[in-house]
């Protein structure tokens, strides 16, 4: 439609642009869990759990041991743009957190009912914490806990009246998503114990994921996807540059999984799980030049140095630029081909049952 008229510019109120932002970095129920996960990665915590009531669409909740917030924080907790991590923008060349933007708990607020339990070691006693929409911390009480922090959310996308109704009919498969990110999180995590719960209306708690805090990478493997399967794989390690490698494990040749594609598929930059699909590509694509009835499972790690990767490129922070991504997947092509085109990797699947 043309105006006639040129229309006058007026600011968005307020609360209805942090609604309109809220929604990009939180987008679903498996963002929204990651984002604490990665809160709790970020306070220390050895251990994690995540319980989930009616595969999150009721409420989840995610309890660390992790350092504590604060007393001083709890007002500013919830803000649009405060955070812990970064104060500056050079801070992000050096940046070693998941977090660093600050917005994480002011979505959440907005989208859903938040309420924080923390304690500090410096604090005898919890605080039990609950906020309003905008962010404001509207009642507080002292509360038993050990030192760390849960935060609950309930009732998330309430006031999104698409998303909510997206949420009620894709709960499952949200559901599934989710538990696939966690084993993301699960495996790159070292030292670090996670479980992950669901209670269905009946009251039935069933544990959905669980590891023991093991210090390897191959220790998560075994306990996440069984010894079998990582008697399947084959260690990766490739050196790119000064400073810059990658590291993993993959389906053998002839050995891949006859799941679907993806599934079973997680790419890290220095230890974030992230998408890369010029690499997830390039790993499919190869592996299928010597078994085209199957999947690779991978766990690629890429090393780089802080300050030439970028991930401050979407709010949820799952897409990453490389200063020279080129040379990644110059070197990972190669190293890809030594073990996937040699003569004797051209199996076929009959062959190795
Ligand atoms: P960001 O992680 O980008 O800093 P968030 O909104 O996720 O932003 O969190 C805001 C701040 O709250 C963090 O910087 C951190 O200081 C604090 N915080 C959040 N979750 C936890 C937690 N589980 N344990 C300790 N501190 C936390
Ligand atoms: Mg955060």
């Amino acid at each position: 439609k043309i105006p006639s008229d040129s229309p006058i510019i007026r600011p968005i109120n307020k609360g209805s642009v942090h609604r309109i932002c809220a929604g990009q970095v939180i987008l679903d129920l498996p963002s929204a869990v990651k984002e604490l996960v990665e809160n709790s990665l970020d306070a220390g915590a050895t251990s994690i759990e995540i319980a989930l009531r009616d595969y999150g669409k009721e409420s989840f909740q995610v309890i660390d041991n992790g350092c504590g917030i604060s007393p001083s924080n709890f007002k500013v907790l919830t803000l649009k743009h405060h955070t812990s991590k970064l104060a500056d923008f050079p801070d992000l060349q050096s940046l070693t957190t998941f977090g660093f933007r600050g917005e994480a708990l002011s979505s959440l607020a907005a989208l859903g009912s938040l309420t924080v339990e923390t304690r500090t070691k410096n604090e005898p006693v919890a605080t039990h914490l609950s906020y309003d929409q905008s962010g404001l911390l509207v009642a507080e009480k002292k509360t038993a806990r050990q030192i760390g922090t849960t935060v609950t959310v309930k009732n998330l996308f309430s006031n999104l009246p698409v998303r909510s109704k997206e949420f009620s009919r894709n709960t499952r498969k949200e559901y599934g998503k989710l538990i696939s990110l966690l084993n993301a999180y699960a495996l790159v995590s070292k030292g670090v114990r996670l479980v992950c719960t669901n209670t269905t209306g009946k009251n039935v708690k069933s544990v959905v994921l669980k590891t023991q805090g093991s210090g390897s990478l191959k220790d998560n493997i075994i306990t996440l996807f069984g010894i079998s399967t990582f008697n399947c794989l084959e260690p990766l390690s490739l050196c790119i540059s000064d400073g810059c490698k990658v590291e993993g494990f993959l389906s053998k040749p002839g050995q891949g999984s006859g799941r679907n594609l993806g599934d079973r598929q997680f790419f890290f930059v220095n230890g974030r799980p992230v998408d890369m699909p010029k690499v997830t590509k390039l790993v499919n694509e190869l592996y299928r030049g010597s078994n085209s009835q199957q999947h690779p499972i991978a766990i690629m790690n890429v090393t780089v140095p802080t300050g030439a990767c970028d991930v401050n490129v979407t709010p949820d922070k799952r897409k990453v630029f490389f200063s020279d991504e080129n040379s990644i997947l110059h070197v990972l092509r190669e190293g890809l081909q030594q073990i996937y085109s040699s003569s004797n990797a051209r199996f076929s699947v009959n062959e190795v049952e």
